[in-house]
């Protein structure tokens, strides 16, 4: 085989594919979409930016020195913050019925095509905001502070991950953002 035979690669080298472009969301401010039709099962995008510990995170946070728009859950400790050397990825809005979903390999979190995607649709992610604390919110509160406007039928208007929801979490497939504290 020659050098370039993909099966000796790692997935870190797999070259970018150019599957998104950036514009104004119905769903919310920007967003992201298909810039052509996308096969489900699709490694889309990393979901790139800065690693930081996430009590590092809440603290700046806390201080009104960061903002946690961006910032994907990683594991217990870490979590990826889109808004320092992110890309395109950061700008996927939340979708009570996604067409995409985070799955991490090797602390790299991807978006993968949850079904085949139409050209010029908008790419989405459930993002099962869960409080830092572990502490639960109210499903009122939930609502209240961190509302959702996905449109989808099955809306459960909020970003916050539902109490009682089926653990549709895995290690390798983590609840993807962190809440601020209420
Ligand atoms: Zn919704």
């Amino acid at each position: 085989m020659s050098p370039g035979n993909p099966l000796s690669i790692k997935i870190s080298d797999w070259p970018e594919r150019d599957l998104v472009r950036v514009q104004a969301s119905a769903i919310h401010g920007t967003g992201a979409f298909a810039k052509g039709p996308i096969s489900r099962g699709t490694r889309i995008i990393e979901y790139k930016g800065q690693r930081c510990c996430k009590a590092d995170l809440l603290a700046a946070a806390e201080r009104g020195e960061r903002q946690l728009t961006y910032v994907l859950n990683l594991d217990e400790e870490l979590a990826i913050d889109g808004a320092v050397a992110g890309n395109e990825a950061r700008f996927l809005n939340h979708s009570c019925a996604p067409n995409c979903e985070v799955i991490i390999f090797g602390g790299m979190p991807h978006l993968y095509a949850l079904q085949d995607i139409l050209e010029g649709a908008e790419l989405t992610f459930d993002y099962q905001l869960q409080s830092p604390t572990g502490r639960r919110l109210s499903r009122a509160l939930s609502r209240e502070l961190f509302p959702c406007h996905c449109g989808a039928q099955a809306c459960r208007g909020t970003l916050v991950a539902l109490r009682g929801r089926p653990a549709r979490a895995t290690p390798r497939r983590p609840a993807p953002s962190v809440a601020p504290q209420p």
